[in-house]
């Protein structure tokens, strides 16, 4: 069995027993995975202070091919998150960007561009980034990586394409649009104004039929103000709240920390 060597984020620690612990990482090579640290608990333990939340290490593990759990045999700490210490509001960001990636990805499959968006978010949220735009911007581009993103230019039943920037229906439980007709007799519904819809169309990047290079470019202008200032912003917070959790099947933990960035 060959060792894996791989960039990882440490998601959760757990106490195994007295000296070891399990640790979920997710790793840019591999994806996520749980492996048992011996000998981390140790006060000169081997691992010394890489295996702690938040921490981007480089690792050295041995991937087991049955069902035993895998075994992590180096880990070298990159980078501390260091904002635990001055700055609660950052510390949670990091953590609900830490829970979306367990609770969305799967065991052993790997992302790297998740590894990367993650690495810069979690780099953003430790640094001077602001909380609200980092975080939005990560749960787009998860979304989006692992094929979850809403559909926002066209009904998702009947698939008739959208055509204006007005008011809409989306289907929490249909994952997008719904038109007039499509969405009679449906639970789960929101409304979201025209800005939000807008907002929304340029933070995963697509445009409607008809929509104009014109009006997009005019939309992209806006975007020096501050995302948590923008028009819609708290419409689509709310529903990106709304979505995942419609996702994952239940509420994200961490996100009544962050409903009001
Ligand atoms: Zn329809």
């Amino acid at each position: 069995m060959e060792p894996e060597k791989t960039s990882a984020i440490v998601l959760r620690v757990v106490d195994f027993s007295e000296t070891s612990c399990v640790v979920t990482l997710f790793t840019r090579s591999m994806g996520k995975i749980t492996a048992l640290a011996k000998g981390a608990r140790r006060p000169k333990g081997p691992f010394e202070s890489a295996i702690d939340v938040l921490a981007i290490c480089r690792i050295v593990f041995l991937h087991k091919t049955n069902d035993s759990m895998d075994l992590l045999t180096e880990a070298k700490l990159d980078r501390r998150f260091r904002s635990s210490n001055r700055d609660l509001q950052r510390l949670y960001c990091g953590y609900y960007i830490v829970e979306l990636l367990r609770t969305l990805t799967d065991e052993a499959d790997p992302h790297p561009e998740v590894f990367d968006m993650a690495f810069d978010a979690i780099e953003q949220i430790d640094g001077q980034g602001q909380p609200a735009e980092t975080v939005f911007t990560f749960e787009c581009g998860l979304l989006q990586a692992l094929g979850h993103a809403p559909m926002l230019t066209r009904c998702v039943t009947c698939g008739i394409s959208k055509t204006r920037i007005d008011r809409v229906h989306f289907g929490l439980n249909d994952g997008g649009l719904l038109c007039n007709d499509c969405c009679r007799g449906k639970s789960a519904i929101k409304i979201l104004g025209s800005d939000c819809l807008q907002l929304l169309l340029d933070r995963f990047d697509v445009t409607l039929e008809n929509e104009s290079i014109e009006s997009k470019s005019d939309s992209s202008s806006k975007d020096e103000t501050p995302l948590a200032e923008q028009k819609g912003y708290r419409e689509a917070r709310q529903l990106m709240n709304q979505y995942l959790n419609h996702l994952v099947g239940h509420q994200i933990r961490l996100q009544k920390y962050i409903e009001n960035l």
